[in-house]
């Protein structure tokens, strides 16, 4: 263990480090965080901070915290940190150090050499300059590799075949798009394009402007020179962000933001993914232009891309998959943690030159994409079953998303939702696999919305819940063996075996099999809802305590029902049932 060389992403708003020991590759934690945020700071103190307290600092106190000071690498400048100043090598070299203090730590032994990751764009000086700076911190950088090398190596050190790559990299602050050649564990980046000031923090602006207008209009008040109250604001906007990356719909609520001519102002609103899409979008298609130009670069287009790697933070935000699966045909690769798979790549060419093995680091991901039908345009006309993926191909088990969807006409009191497995833009080319009938709508105009909600985990059991967004009622599915799909020559052999065995079985009994078992929830779980039914209808003729108490058994059993845990609800259930009891005798 004594060569062990260490893999740093030394990033514009995270870094992280890894290692490979027994041939398996850790992105190590401290605290129970993978990432530091790439942030360096004095404290009150006069002490230097390093990661998540510098970051915490910043808004209050940006003159003793600096960010982002990879954008300064290789330029011949100094930062101020209260009265000192520094070379960006230095303020690199302090973030290098906690890295390797991070693993040291880890490891419980000292660590002196590093392969370190840049961009693919970086020049010779930028180059030189991270150099000098893993120097500074006491480590020997055995090797630069860019980034794009070191997310394809995390996916494909092993394989054999040539395989065409691209890799769409968008950070906090800076987005990069490479097609990269990779045979044998060797990778070439082919060509490289990119914006250094584009990432998730030009999204967060997006929201956090969109807040600002909201508290204007709301209350005439203009926020922005209260640092604490753009302090919760910039905050709110990045979690309102992360939030929409799983769910249609994300509450934001600051309680007393601050006070205006004596009176608190709250915060409050719902902000709706395809709203916080709309404010994305330029940003979206501009990196979308840089795709083809780096496809241009490398003489390729589309169809000779064999793979596509998501990497950065920002790459989470589901319209970006969606969109390159449109453009580019194919379903992006995000089997390894977006955040972590440069670092990872970086430990794995650490590996490469100590001469370790490193085993395939890859996890499970769900083969196919799952999702419904909706109205919607199919090669330009109308089409009542068009696929809307939820849960797409290639992504990491277990895997919970959520989609909004409106009603059609006036007064729909029920819809019928079927769930398929496939990825044919056509719905009724995929495999069905699952449907249910949502009835007792309200009685409003079209539009009235609807989300639903796919849960699949690792033994490929996919929940299934769909609920009216205003009343919140619900209705759930359990689809078992959701990740079994016969192929076609596994399916005829076996019918020809069962053939053989049985002979005067009917094929047809076969063919019209179901691939996945459809089970309505459970009886506990239909049994609590009619409970609650019946306790609701008691509301009008019970004393306030009674009401309370039944209110918070309620909502217990809401949430038991929404995790479909059955056996939470025994308690809440008799609990209630006495006081139904107790009110009717
Ligand atoms: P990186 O530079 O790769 O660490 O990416 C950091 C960026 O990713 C920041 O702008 C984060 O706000 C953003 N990010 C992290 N997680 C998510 C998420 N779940 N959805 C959208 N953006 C995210």
């Amino acid at each position: 263990m004594n060569d062990i060389i260490i893999g740093i992403d030394l990033g514009t708003t995270n870094s992280e480090v890894a290692i490979v020991a027994d041939g398996k590759v850790t992105v190590i934690s401290e605290g129970g965080k993978k990432m530091l945020p790439s942030f360096v700071g004095l404290d009150d103190a006069g002490s230097i901070i390093v990661g998540e307290t510098a970051r915490n600092q910043y808004i209050v106190y940006p003159e003793r915290t600096i960010k982002s000071i990879k954008r300064l690498m290789g330029e011949d400048t100094q930062v101020k940190l209260a009265d000192l100043s520094y070379s960006p090598q230095e303020i690199s070299a302090i973030i290098l150090k906690r890295l390797k203090a991070i693993a040291e730590n880890y490891l419980g032994q000292a660590v002196s050499k590093a392969v370190i990751t840049v961009p693919a764009y970086f020049s010779d000086a930028q180059r030189q300059a991270t150099r000098e700076a893993g120097e500074i911190a006491g480590l020997e950088v055995v090797r630069m590799i860019n980034e794009p090398t070191a997310a394809a190596l995390t996916y494909d050190a092993q394989a054999t075949d040539a395989k065409k790559v691209l890799v769409y990299d968008l950070g906090g602050g800076t987005f990069d798009v490479s097609v990269v050649n990779i045979e044998s564990g060797v990778v070439e980046v082919l060509s490289s394009h990119g914006d250094n000031h584009l990432g998730g923090d030009d999204f967060d602006t997006q929201i956090i402007n969109y807040l600002l207008e909201h508290l204007q209009n709301t209350y005439d008040v203009d926020v922005r020179n209260d640092s604490k109250a753009m302090a919760r604001i910039a905050r709110a906007a990045e979690n309102a962000k992360f939030t929409l990356s799983e769910q249609p719909y994300a509450q934001i609520d600051e309680e007393y933001l601050l006070e205006f001519e004596g009176t608190p102002i709250h915060l409050s609103l719902e902000l709706s993914r395809m709203v916080y899409e709309e404010m994305i979008e330029d940003y979206i298609n501009a990196t979308l232009d840089a795709v083809h130009i780096a496809l241009k670069g490398a003489k390729f287009t589309s169809s000779d891309i064999d793979e596509i790697i998501l990497v950065g933070g920002s790459t989470r935000t589901p319209c970006i998959r969606e969109r390159l699966l449109n453009e580019i045909g194919l379903e992006p690769h995000s089997e390894v943690d977006a955040d972590l798979c440069v670092a990872m790549g970086a430990a794995i060419q650490g590996a490469m030159i100590a001469g370790q093995d490193v085993d395939t680091v890859l996890v499970d991901v769900t083969p196919y994409t799952y999702g419904t039908s909706a109205i919607g345009f199919l090669d330009g006309q109308e089409y009542p079953f068009m696929f809307v993926p939820i849960i797409h191909k290639n992504t990491v088990l277990p895997n919970r998303k959520t989609e909004a969807f409106a009603t059609h006409h006036d007064g729909q009191e029920a819809v019928e939702i079927t769930i398929y497995q496939g990825e044919d833009p056509d719905a009724l080319q995929n495999v069905k696999i699952g449907e249910f009938r949502v009835e007792g709508l309200r009685d409003v105009e079209a539009g009235n919305i609807l989300t639903l909600t796919l849960g699949l985990d690792l033994d490929g059991i996919l929940q299934v819940s769909a609920q009216e967004k205003e009343t919140g009622l619900e209705k759930s599915i359990t689809i078992k063996n959701a990740l079994a799909q016969f192929e076609d020559s596994t399916l005829d052999a076996a019918k020809q075996r069962i053939n053989a065995l049985f002979g005067q079985m009917d094929a047809s009994v076969i063919e019209h099999e179901p691939v996945a078992e459809v089970t309505e929830s459970a009886p506990e779980i239909k049994a609590a809802q009619e409970l609650i039914a019946k306790a609701e209808a008691l509301f009008d003729k019970v004393s306030n305590e009674d009401k309370e108490d039944m209110i918070d058994l309620i909502e217990t059993l809401t949430s038991c029902i929404e995790a479909q845990d059955v056996s939470g609800l025994d308690a809440p259930v008799a609990e209630l049932n006495d006081i139904i009891y107790y009110l009717e005798s």
